[in-house]
């Protein structure tokens, strides 16, 4: 197994590069006090700018001010070992209380944008600053505080500055291992999930609220982590090291090293603490050097510089390779089966009464009724603005209707479910853009996505309920094989228009809504479309299919609707309404050109 998959792995590797850089800094001989004291330094900076990088690298999330959280474990240290407390009670008080308060606060913000975060982190940090400024007992104020020495058990005494470099590298592994199993782990994968298509996502089932606050917690545990090896580290705390100056400094590092990468965390915090070091005795060059540093890395190298090297180092040219194999996919599975096995719910209809949606002036759908029968296949024409992606958009909860009747699958009623229960219910849906998460590849798109169908599968008695096992049926059944570890957007379109459709299937939909699924694609990638469509239907599959590929949908629908300004103009087996002539006004060069195209 690669290393990069491994976790365990990893985390022992992360715990042996911890125990080395101890023995080489406190026990070789080979590094005196100064260069030791630089070490700590990094190692503690390199813990925040983690929390900092880990928030934008796998959330998109970049927090201004992360310097509230260092302040609760520096403070928290200071504080809490007056009292008495050991350093081993310490941390994790210190951890929890920054990762509850994160959490909560992420709770609030996460319901707006993503934005709102960098602004809240920008608030917390210049309030956290007053704060310790005036809160003169536990602070100091703003003469600042001197770190007593703490209580430890595992030493057997209290600990102070002599301990540093143990403790602070103790709490960097321990900081990194968490990262690492956290991130690489399903966690990371549903946070980059939500990263890279926050709407489709949701889809899926997953909750970006909820997520987006876990991650900010969990950051903000490990900032406050690093303030308390900052507090035993440097033995005083100044309010300055607080101040959102502190902050952007953080910022800088992630940037400088490469987002969402330990290397590049522990390069940044080896820049930012370098730089001030080097141009010691020179007044104030430091911000530019930092300002210079992160213009360069944003114009020549936009990962960051580890990212950067590290793509360099494994050739990059992944993405070609995967394009030239795209193509071939050959399928090896009996969908009927696939079906039967994987899908928690088959054999449930769709039903669309009255539905109405208004943007502004705009009547995207007035009073639209469609029913699709269990395990048919129903059509949906239109022109362009018609309101069909709209439609969808109301069934997948992303667009709130102004008026509407039923809104059900099975014995589901659709209306007032959050968007990411929609799926347990067994209404999937693919997006007219694919709209796949970029940062994963194929298989470890399906493999987190068929995680959240679990529950349901297990609640339906399924054969196949783990989620890697459901993961490798579907990329097996539906031809994905030779392009499951390549990332989307690398592949050809109508592959990922197929893989869309894997995703859905991964979720558990038995209801399969398809936003223009042939729109763009060529005559191949068509004909096996249309074999998987048709296994699907036939294997119990309830689809709603919408496109302009006319003779797609007249082929494999036994009726369809036809949608003009938002109204239902007609309905009718193919053969009635190509030959309605109210749906040749309304649609008049589309089906002209198809038909030409056709024959
Ligand atoms: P179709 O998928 O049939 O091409 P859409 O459902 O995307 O059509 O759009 C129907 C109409 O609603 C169009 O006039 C479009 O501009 C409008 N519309 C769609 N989504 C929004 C939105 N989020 N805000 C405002 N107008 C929208
Ligand atoms: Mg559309």
């Amino acid at each position: 197994m690669k290393l990069a998959s491994n976790r365990p792995a990893r985390a022992a590797l992360i715990a042996l590069c911890g125990l080395l850089t101890w023995l080489v800094v406190v026990h070789s001989g080979l590094v005196g006090d100064y260069v030791g004291f630089v070490v700590v330094a990094i190692a503690y900076f390199a813990v925040v700018t983690m929390a900092v990088s880990m928030l934008a690298g796998y959330c998109g999330i970049w927090p201004i001010g992360h310097t509230a959280f260092t302040a609760t474990g520096a403070y928290l240290t200071v504080n809490l070992g007056l009292a008495g407390l050991p350093i081993e009670a310490i941390v994790p008080i210190a951890v929890v209380t920054a990762a509850v308060i994160g959490y909560l606060l992420g709770m609030t913000a996460g319901r707006f944008s993503i934005l709102y975060f960098g602004l809240l982190t920008l608030a917390l940090s210049l309030a956290a600053f007053e704060v310790i400024g005036r809160w003169d007992q536990f602070t100091g104020g703003e003469h600042g505080i001197v770190v007593p020495a703490i209580p430890s058990l595992l030493a057997g005494r209290p600990i102070g500055l002599t301990d540093a470099t143990g403790f602070t590298l103790i709490v960097a592994t321990v900081a990194f291992m968490a990262v690492d199993l956290v991130c690489r782990g399903p966690v990371g994968r549903r946070w980059l999930a939500i990263k890279s298509q926050r709407i489709a996502s949701m889809a899926c089932g997953f909750v970006p609220p909820r997520e987006n606050a876990t991650a900010f917690g969990f950051s903000a545990g490990l900032a406050a982590m690093s303030g308390c090896a900052m507090a035993i580290a440097i033995g005083y705390l100044d309010p300055e090291g607080f101040s959102l100056n502190a902050g952007v400094t953080m910022l800088v590092a992630t940037v400088v090293g490469g987002t969402g990468s330990i290397l590049g965390a522990i390069f940044g915090a080896a820049f930012i603490v370098g730089v001030p070091e080097l141009a010691r005795g020179t007044s104030n060059v430091a911000p530019f050097i930092y300002g210079g540093a992160m213009i360069l890395v944003l114009l020549f190298l936009r990962k960051g510089v580890v990212p950067s090297i590290i793509e360099l180092l494994s050739g990059g040219s992944r993405g070609a390779r995967m394009k030239a194999a795209g193509q071939g996919a050959a399928r090896g599975g009996d969908l009927a089966a696939l079906v039967a096995d994987v899908l928690p719910n088959r054999g449930s209809d769709l039903v669309i009464e009255d539905v109405s949606v208004a943007f502004g002036g705009v009547k995207a759908l007035q009073n639209v009724s469609i029913t699709v029968p269990a395990g048919r296949a129903i059509g949906l024409i239109g022109p362009n603005g018609s309101g069909k992606t709209t439609l969808l958009n109301v069934l997948s909860g992303f667009v709130k209707p102004k008026s509407v009747g039923t809104l059900k699958v099975g014995s589901v009623d659709l209306q007032g479910l959050a968007p990411w229960v929609r799926i347990e219910a067994g209404f999937g849906r693919t997006f007219q853009h694919a709209e796949l998460f970029g940062e994963l590849t194929i298989r470890d798109a399906l493999r987190v996505v068929a995680r959240q169908g679990r529950a349901s599968r297990l609640a339906a008695g399924r054969t196949l309920v783990d989620a890697d096992a459901v993961a490798e049926r579907i990329i097996a059944g539906l031809g994905l094989g030779e392009v499951a570890d390549s990332k989307p957007h690398f592949l050809p379109f109508g592959i990922q228009k197929v893989a869309d459709i894997a995703r859905a299937l991964a979720g558990g939909a038995g209801v399969l809504a398809l936003d223009e699924p042939f729109s763009g694609l060529d005559a191949d990638e068509s004909a096996k479309l249309r074999a998987i469509l048709r296994e699907l239907r036939q294997a119990g599959v309830t689809i709603l299919i919408i496109d302009h590929v006319v003779h797609e949908i007249f082929d494999l629908a036994e009726s369809v609707y036809v949608l003009d300004f938002g109204s239902v103009i007609a309905h009718g087996t193919p053969a009635e309404i190509r030959a309605n002539p109210k749906v040749r006004e309304a649609y008049f060069g589309i089906t002209e050109t198809a038909e030409a195209q056709h024959a």
